[in-house]
């Protein structure tokens, strides 16, 4: 079937981040691939939040979340009611004096570099939030902070792409990784001058060296309580270890849905298997109920693991395979993968259409771990330094 086709890209892996990459790829006029094993939108992208947030860890960060919200707030009023987009505002909650102090550097920062924000005092917060607990210092709002329904707005971009004459392959798993084509389980090889890896946490299958490791999340869901709270709620204070259970950590995390339902989180683990951990659970929910004790009596629906695919400096891989030119990765986006999706599609369409990009594209270049860093990661010597890759690497 498409042994004598070959395409400019192929996609491997149809993820919120491989439709960005096919959609931002066939607008520039390349002829797409995308191949996805499972349905579009499935992996961390089914299991993840959908809050698309700036985050201030470190420039390079800030750049790539920032530039990737101005392309959500273009693309949000064309995407479908389903894509449930909201710009509810992020609020970072400061529990005490200290926090606050460092909400009001944060607020600074963002200042510095034009991100509207406004800092509250306590009084301001339990107006805005009134079923979160009395007594906390005040917060931050980040009112261009936004939520999405994650797993549509992957089909969307998908749909976008084939739109412009994509080809989609689903359904098909990939086996390895040919010369300069995708191999797929079932004997079918999909051929093309470039492809991009995008594959997640799930990279690493074809792509054993790569600097990634799997980084366990669990959610909740409750039933449907409109209006319980009316921004995504957040703590700042998610590097004090009181939370931090034996390398384990818990954050105080939940986002209103469109439904009315709330998404409780969140959790990090260096961990393989999918199974809930009760331990890890009671103690999220724990942490919702410190900040907002009404919500021990909602009912909770479902809940659920996924795996961040998490990189030692917490920035994703986006550009040229160190090895292999002409495999080009967009992988490693941790916590943040859903808001950068679209900037990684754009970054990727740029380099494959050899045009600059909007913002710098080398802090996330491959190219910045070296054969070493690997070699030590894939033999498990675990020398590469991932003591950074903490609880703020998103949310
Ligand atoms: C609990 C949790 C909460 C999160 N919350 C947020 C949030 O609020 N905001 C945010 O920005 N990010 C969040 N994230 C991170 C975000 O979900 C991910 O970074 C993002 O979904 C990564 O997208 P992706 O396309 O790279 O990977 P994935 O969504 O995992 O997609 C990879 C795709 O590749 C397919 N695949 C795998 N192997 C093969 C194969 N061999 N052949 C063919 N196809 C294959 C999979 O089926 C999958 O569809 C969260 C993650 C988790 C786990």
């Amino acid at each position: 079937m498409t042994a004598e086709k070959v395409f400019d890209v192929a996609i491997a892996g149809g993820g919120i981040v491989g439709a960005a990459c096919a959609w931002a790829c066939a607008r520039r006029g390349l002829t797409v691939a995308l191949v996805e094993r499972d349905v579009l939108g499935s992996g961390a992208t089914a299991a993840g939040m959908g809050h698309i947030v700036v985050m201030d860890d470190s420039e390079a960060q800030f750049a790539l979340t920032r530039y990737a919200q101005q392309l959500w707030q273009q693309m949000a009023p064309g995407l479908p009611g389903s894509a449930e987009y909201e710009q509810r505002g992020t609020l970072w909650i400061a529990a005490d004096r200290e926090e606050m102090e460092g909400a009001e550097r944060n607020a600074a920062w963002y200042s510095e570099r034009s991100v509207p924000c406004r800092l509250l005092t306590a009084a301001e917060l339990s107006k805005e939030e009134p079923n979160l607990a009395p007594g906390f210092a005040g917060g931050l709002l980040m009112p261009e902070d936004a939520v999405v329904y994650p797993p549509t707005v992957a089909l969307e971009l998908a749909r976008r792409a084939q739109e412009l004459g994509a080809s989609l392959f689903v359904g098909g798993a990939i086996k390895g990784l040919g010369q300069a084509c995708l191999v797929l389980e079932d004997g079918r090889e999909v051929h093309a001058n470039r492809i991009v890896l995008a594959l997640g946490a799930e990279s690493v299958q074809l792509r054993p060296d790569l600097p990634i490791r799997k980084r366990k999340g669990h959610l909740v869901i409750t039933d449907r309580h409109p209006g319980f709270v009316h921004h995504q709620l957040v703590e700042l204070g998610y590097l004090k270890s009181a939370h931090n259970i034996s390398g384990d950590s818990v954050a105080f995390n939940v986002q209103p849905r469109q439904t009315g339902q709330l998404l409780i989180g969140s959790s990090r683990q260096f961990e393989e298997h999918a199974a809930v951990d009760q331990r890890i659970l009671s103690s999220m929910l724990a942490r919702a109920a410190l900040y907002l004790p009404g919500i021990a009596s909602l009912s909770a629906i479902r809940v659920w693991t996924g795996f961040r695919a998490s990189t030692p400096d917490k920035l994703p891989l986006i550009g040229p395979d160190r090895t292999d030119p002409s495999l080009l990765l967009a992988t490693g986006h941790e916590g943040l993968g859903i808001t950068t999706s679209v900037a990684t599609g754009e970054l990727i369409a740029d380099m494959l259409t050899d045009q600059p990009s909007a913002i710098a594209r080398e802090p996330y270049l491959p190219a910045r771990y070296t054969h070493t860093d690997r070699n030590q990661k894939n033999e498990e010597k675990h020398e590469v330094d991932w003591s950074h890759a903490g609880i703020d690497d998103g949310v």
